[in-house]
């Protein structure tokens, strides 16, 4: 990389000055922010960002998904282009860092290299992806981007088919429109996205950067424990089939066998039923929903194995009977290994800290692990909070990872 470009840095009070503007629009005055896609809050932030974009003097761009983005011509109009971004729609009443964060730092990133007149090998664009919390559907933008989109999923989003219609049209966007948001693979570069951490991490191990290497897999099941209806009162405690004792002892043995062999591994149990269901009936049945994540694909096939092979020793040994139903597998995303070399080498050269993690939670970056070289970043989140008002992320923290944006998307493709 040329010496000079090492040099280059983002403008803090500019950035800071739109992070600021952006995140008073749908403030909750508490910190937080209440900006669920396609919301009047969204939509305004949009439009924000769209004047933004113009007043600047980027191309703005926008597609059939309703993904927003500054476009910078760099070199040769038929290069392919390096994307990087992340998105302006927040969970109801969330924190104003996730995705804001990401998409003004991109921004920022566009506007210095602009005028730093460098020439680079590819195009850049600056992308604020439509929905990623998924008020209506989960990495929507970003999956149209990929070409991933269902029509199944467009039958059945989380806000209901009538709202999602409903809030389509009130961003000018219609149904069949989505589809035309897929680029093909050689007209991406890559992408990057600059996040929070939404965890604890980075501030306990006082870590400037998280380098994401992989986003975490998942498997869920329905598991369910059968036993025996009886008189809570009359039967003795030793004569019971109590599927909740076995329930119970399941979720409290996979805790401790996670925490002792799959230290990098998480699991849950998010929602529990008895049935019948009265304090009076010893639970003949209980039905739990399991969701258990790794960032390695074998440790993942591991864990799962150990969490049946537990649950099926827990069913045993209260003389329940045990069924299992598959409700949903995902692998994990893997990172590119050169964009995280390529990150590293960035933050060495700006001083700064890093640590090679996995990220728990999903991003749009993991949309695109099929069409282009991927890679992430993260900044410290305070106290590890997200999705709330508190969610706080520190000046200099937004201010390290932009740079380290910046420096990396030079080496990339100077
Ligand atoms: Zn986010």
């Amino acid at each position: 990389m040329n010496e000079s470009f090492s040099k280059l840095r983002v403008n803090s009070e500019r950035m800071m000055a739109a992070f600021e503007q952006l995140a008073a629009i749908g403030s909750t005055g508490d910190g937080g922010l209440n900006r669920p896609t396609f919301s009047e809050a969204h939509l305004a932030a949009r439009k924000w960002f769209r004047a933004e974009v113009e007043n600047a003097g980027f191309e703005f761009r926008t597609d059939g998904a309703g993904n927003h983005s500054a476009f910078l011509f760099c070199g040769d109009k038929n290069a392919p282009t390096l994307l990087f971004g992340s998105h302006l729609d927040s969970v109801p009443n969330g924190g104003r860092f996730d995705g804001a964060l990401g998409v003004m730092a991109a921004f920022e990133v566009l506007r210095t290299i602009n005028e730093s007149g460098i020439n680079l090998k590819v195009n850049l664009e600056a992308i604020d992806f439509t929905d990623e919390e998924g008020t209506h559907l989960s990495l929507f933008g970003s999956s149209a981007v990929a070409g991933h989109l269902r029509d199944e999923d467009m039958q059945k989003p989380y806000s209901g088919r009538e709202n999602f219609l409903q809030a389509l049209a009130r961003a000018g966007l219609t149904e069949e429109g989505l589809f035309s948001a897929h680029r093909k693979k050689k007209s991406l570069a890559g992408y990057l996205e600059l996040h929070i951490e939404q965890g604890k991490r980075l501030e306990r191990a006082e870590i400037n950067i998280g380098i994401v290497s992989a986003i975490v897999g998942y498997g869920s099941y329905r598991l369910s424990f059968i036993g025996r209806a009886d008189h809570a009162g009359s039967t003795s405690m030793a004569d019971r089939l109590d599927s909740g004792q076995g329930a119970a002892s399941f979720i409290l043995s996979a805790r401790e066998a996670v925490m002792r062999d799959f230290p990098n591994c998480v699991a849950n149990v998010g929602k529990i039923d008895f049935a019948p269901g009265a304090s009076n009936i010893v639970p003949a049945r209980a039905d739990l929903l399991l969701e258990f994540r790794s960032p390695d694909a074998d440790q993942l096939a591991r864990l799962d194995n150990v969490l049946m092979q537990l649950a099926n020793e827990k069913a045993e040994q209260f003389g329940l009977k045990l069924l299992s139903e598959p409700l949903g597998k995902h692998l994990p995303n893997l990172m590119s290994a050169d964009i995280q070399q390529t990150f590293q080498k960035s933050c060495a050269n700006l001083g700064l800290s890093s640590v090679i993690l996995a990220s728990g939670a999903i991003h749009d970056a993991q949309s695109l692990v099929d069409v282009c070289p991927i890679g992430m970043i993260f900044v410290p989140s305070v106290d590890g909070a997200s999705h709330a008002p508190r969610e706080f992320t520190q000046w200099e923290d937004c201010l390290n990872g932009a740079n380290v944006l910046l420096q990396t998307v030079l080496r990339l493709v100077s």
